[in-house]
């Protein structure tokens, strides 16, 4: 029986996470919240963890109140957090805290020597390069939720060691696709959050509307696979039928299908190598009818080049383009500036702030400090 820590059970890959455990075979060892203790209380009750953490302060005073009767340890902070994810006695984690919150509790997590199943892309965005080196030092593996990377780590199974030519992530081009930035710039928040085809958490729905969400994953995806970032296409596919798709020498092209929902990557990062029945949906192809593809619109969508620049360079440069950005999302989500301005931010940061090519772990933080700042500013 696999032992599994949810970081972040709460949010929409929490709960998900949550849903498909009785298809697996599966004990859950600690859960995580920031502050949502009513809910977290709820799983803790069905599934006993050894240990839980709220983030806030306050919300674990409360919570340790609410399980005073049980034997589920509650902790806070990043301390707790950090404990979750490596000291829990997990053989995976399920990294779903949104944010570069994230990256701490994941490197320690690695450093125990802990598989992740890692649907939190800020922290490859940060710190790519040290993630993967420490996974590769401690023999730990880095199982892609992301659906589009998910779908690209199945395809990739038919590779029996030819190298990737090309990678194509498809992108849903999120609420506002065929619009020019003049459209979008003062667009609501409301109309922003209103994905087509998804249902996530606000900061992903944010990014999806920019955007800067296929960014982030063009970033996740060359670190995951090891490939340069000009071999990664991005198109745009309405339907989010085709999660991606991979091209070999030869130009055969493989891509992994399924209706959109998240369970299924989820489950197989927990399952694999086997592949046991998921209770999501079934695709029919015949009711599909019509799958569409279009090239995206750099000018209208200037993220894309963000972070396309971002991943040419890296260094510090992921860790600038997510701190900005996560700092002007929030601005948005708090109504404090227009939505054509969260990207001209994270330009602004980017342009601001000196570039470092070779990064430690204190750098990482010190550019997402930086970044948040000149956002802000
Ligand atoms: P949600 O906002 O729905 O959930 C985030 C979780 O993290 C919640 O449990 C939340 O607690 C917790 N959390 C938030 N802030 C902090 C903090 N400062 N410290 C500790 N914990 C915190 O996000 P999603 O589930 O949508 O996304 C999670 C990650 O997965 C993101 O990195 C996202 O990019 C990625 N992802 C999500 C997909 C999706 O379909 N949702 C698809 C692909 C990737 P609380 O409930 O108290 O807020
Ligand atoms: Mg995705």
């Amino acid at each position: 029986m696999k032992k599994i820590a949810i970081l972040g059970s709460t949010g929409s890959i929490g709960t998900q996470t949550v849903d498909i455990l009785p298809s697996i075979d599966a004990e859950v060892v600690a859960l995580t919240t920031n502050r949502r203790i009513d809910l977290l209380e709820q799983q803790a009750r069905a599934l006993r963890p050894k240990m839980v953490c709220a983030c806030e302060e306050q919300a674990a005073r409360d919570l340790k109140v609410k399980l005073a009767d049980t034997d589920t340890k509650v902790l806070s902070g990043m301390d707790g957090l950090t404990a979750c994810a490596a000291e829990s006695g997990a053989d995976i984690v399920v990294t779903a805290v949104v944010g570069m919150v994230g990256l701490l509790p994941t490197l320690a997590a690695i450093d125990a020597g802990k598989d992740i199943a890692l649907a939190n892309k800020e922290t490859l965005v940060c710190a790519g390069g040290l993630v993967m080196r420490a996974a590769r030092d401690k023999g730990v593996k880095i199982l892609p939720v992301d659906s589009e990377h998910s779908a690209i780590f199945q395809c990739a199974q038919a590779a029996h060691g030819n190298p990737l030519a090309k990678i194509i992530l498809t992108a849903s081009g999120g609420p506002f696709f065929g619009k020019t930035a003049a459209e979008m710039r003062h667009v609501t928040r409301e109309q922003a959050l209103a994905h087509p085809n998804w249902s996530m958490g606000a900061k992903i729905t944010i990014d999806s509307a920019t955007m800067m969400n296929k960014g982030l994953e063009l970033i996740e995806a060359m670190w995951l696979y090891d490939m340069a970032p000009e071999d990664i296409e991005i198109v745009i596919h309405r339907e989010s039928i085709v999660h991606s798709a991979v091209e070999f020498a030869d130009g055969a092209m493989i891509a992994q299908l399924g209706l959109p929902d998240m369970r299924l990557p989820i489950q197989y990062a927990l399952t694999y190598p086997a592949r046991v029945p998921c209770k999501v949906p079934r695709l029919n192809l015949a009711e599909a009818a019509k799958l569409t593809f279009y090239a995206p619109d750099y000018e209208a969508f200037p993220a894309l080049n963000l972070a396309r620049q971002a991943a040419a360079q890296k260094g510090d440069r992921g860790a600038v383009l997510n701190g900005a950005n996560e700092a002007a999302v929030g601005l948005f989500l708090d109504g404090k500036i227009a939505f054509g301005e969260i990207a001209e931010r994270v330009a602004r940061a980017l342009d601001t702030i000196p570039y470092r090519r070779e990064v430690t772990l204190d750098d990482v933080l010190a550019a997402d400090a930086a970044a948040r700042a000149a956002a802000r500013a």
